[in-house]
């Protein structure tokens, strides 16, 4: 898990894993399990608080995040989920054309 690569099937180059991270900080208690558990450090509690007097989690790192779903797993509040995104998807209508 982690920074892991796959093989791009088309053309053999290697792809980073790309995700991004939603947070909903009026959720959040502050418990900073997102942040612990985040195997890329892309996390770190803010220094503002929250409308329940908590420091919610804010991204620190976007970059490294890789839409594994570690800090979504964990929150006890629902407060925070991560997703992959699917970088350089071809765009395109013809799926008989990309199948053939
Ligand atoms: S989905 Fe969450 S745990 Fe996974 S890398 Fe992104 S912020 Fe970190
Ligand atoms: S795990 Fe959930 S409740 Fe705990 S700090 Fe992260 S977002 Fe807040």
């Amino acid at each position: 898990m982690g920074n892991e690569e796959r093989p791009e099937k088309s053309s053999g180059a290697r792809r980073k894993r790309k995700g991004r991270v939603y947070i909903t900080p009026e959720r959040c208690k502050g418990c900073a399990y997102c942040v612990e558990f985040c195997p890329n450090h892309v996390l770190a509690l803010a220094e503002h608080f929250n409308q329940k007097g908590y420091h919610p989690p804010e991204v620190v790192n976007a970059d490294a995040c890789v839409g594994c779903g570690m800090c979504g797993m964990y929150c006890p509040d629902f407060a925070i989920f991560g997703v992959r995104i699917k970088a350089n998807k071809k765009k395109s209508n013809n799926k008989k054309a990309d199948a053939a």
